[in-house]
């Protein structure tokens, strides 16, 4: 695996690819991370993942201080994976200007709805990065986890925007064994934390399971209420149109829907959602 640390020597590299593929990440690597690496190295000739803990997306600067760095591991987890290229810029090489001054990118309805709400400027910290690591890589497809799903949401509609020529394919998420979705932030809970906070899943599961003999608005509140009682503080737990995200009241289901949660569990900012139909 090359490892390059400037968009000047990746560019140099990749200019002999025709079909490449890229995963881009905040590093602390885990399965799901690697399950997007599997996904592109299937479909593509080769294959470069990211590695840049973008301070630009983080609206709470705690957050962004104790977000977890295990570079070590990480290389290592990619070589065995069999990742061809890893792209590990320093914040001065991706933002030659500084932090201070970014784009502002029209997100429009997305940014003002769940995530977009309850993190002001995180989606266009979202939109900066990511145009700048497609401008430096120019892949053929990206690939990127359902996981965040509003993420993905907001990516595909500034692919089309800014007209990139990119196919976006979105991957399912990952889970552990009792269903918590993996993420690099349940490293900041205890083993006992992750078996505890895998309740988000199973409240959304059985909100799934029972839609037909509930409204949404019951299944909402119970789900809440057992949140409340296993100490979680939730931010959301909703229900909305997979495609546009709009909020919906209550179940339909000539439409495609989804449940999404945020929720603090032990200070840690816990995301999760879950197709319904
Ligand atoms: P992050 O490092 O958290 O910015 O995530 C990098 C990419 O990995 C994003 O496209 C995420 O959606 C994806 N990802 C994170 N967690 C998972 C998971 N549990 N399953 C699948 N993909 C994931």
């Amino acid at each position: 695996m090359f490892i390059f640390k400037q968009i000047e020597d990746l560019q140099k590299y990749l200019k002999a690819h025709t079909a490449i593929g890229f995963v881009p990440t905040m590093g602390a690597l885990h399965e799901g991370h690697l399950s997007l690496i599997k996904h592109s190295k299937a479909e593509n000739g080769l294959t470069v993942c990211s590695i840049f803990v973008n301070p630009t997306q983080f609206n709470d600067p705690k957050d962004f201080e104790k977000y977890p760095i295990t570079i070590e591991s990480d290389i290592e987890l990619l070589h065995d994976a069999g990742c061809d290229v890893l792209f590990l810029p320093e914040v001065a090489e991706m933002y030659p200007d500084g932090i201070g001054a970014i784009r502002q990118y029209e997100i429009g309805f997305l940014d003002t709805v769940f995530d977009g709400k309850h993190r002001p400027g995180h989606f266009n910290g979202v939109c900066v990065i990511v145009h700048k690591l497609l401008d430096a890589v120019k892949p053929h497809r990206l690939y990127l986890g359902e996981k965040d799903f509003q993420q993905c949401l907001v990516i595909k509609q500034l692919v089309t925007t800014e007209q990139i020529p990119t196919e976006v394919i979105t991957c399912p998420t990952l889970r552990t064994e009792l269903g918590l979705a993996m993420s690099s932030r349940n490293a900041r809970l205890s083993e006992m934390q992750r078996e505890e906070a895998a309740l988000i899943y199973r409240l959304l599961n059985g909100i799934k399971v029972r839609q037909k003999s509930f409204t949404f608005e019951e299944l909402q509140r119970d789900a809440l209420q057992q949140l409340t009682d296993a100490g979680f503080n939730t931010e959301y737990l909703m229900l909305a149109n997979a495609e546009t995200l709009e909020e919906m009241k209550e179940f339909d289901h000539q439409k495609k829907m989804v449940l999404l949660i945020a929720s603090f569990f032990h200070g840690v900012r816990l995301i999760d959602n879950l197709r319904v139909n």
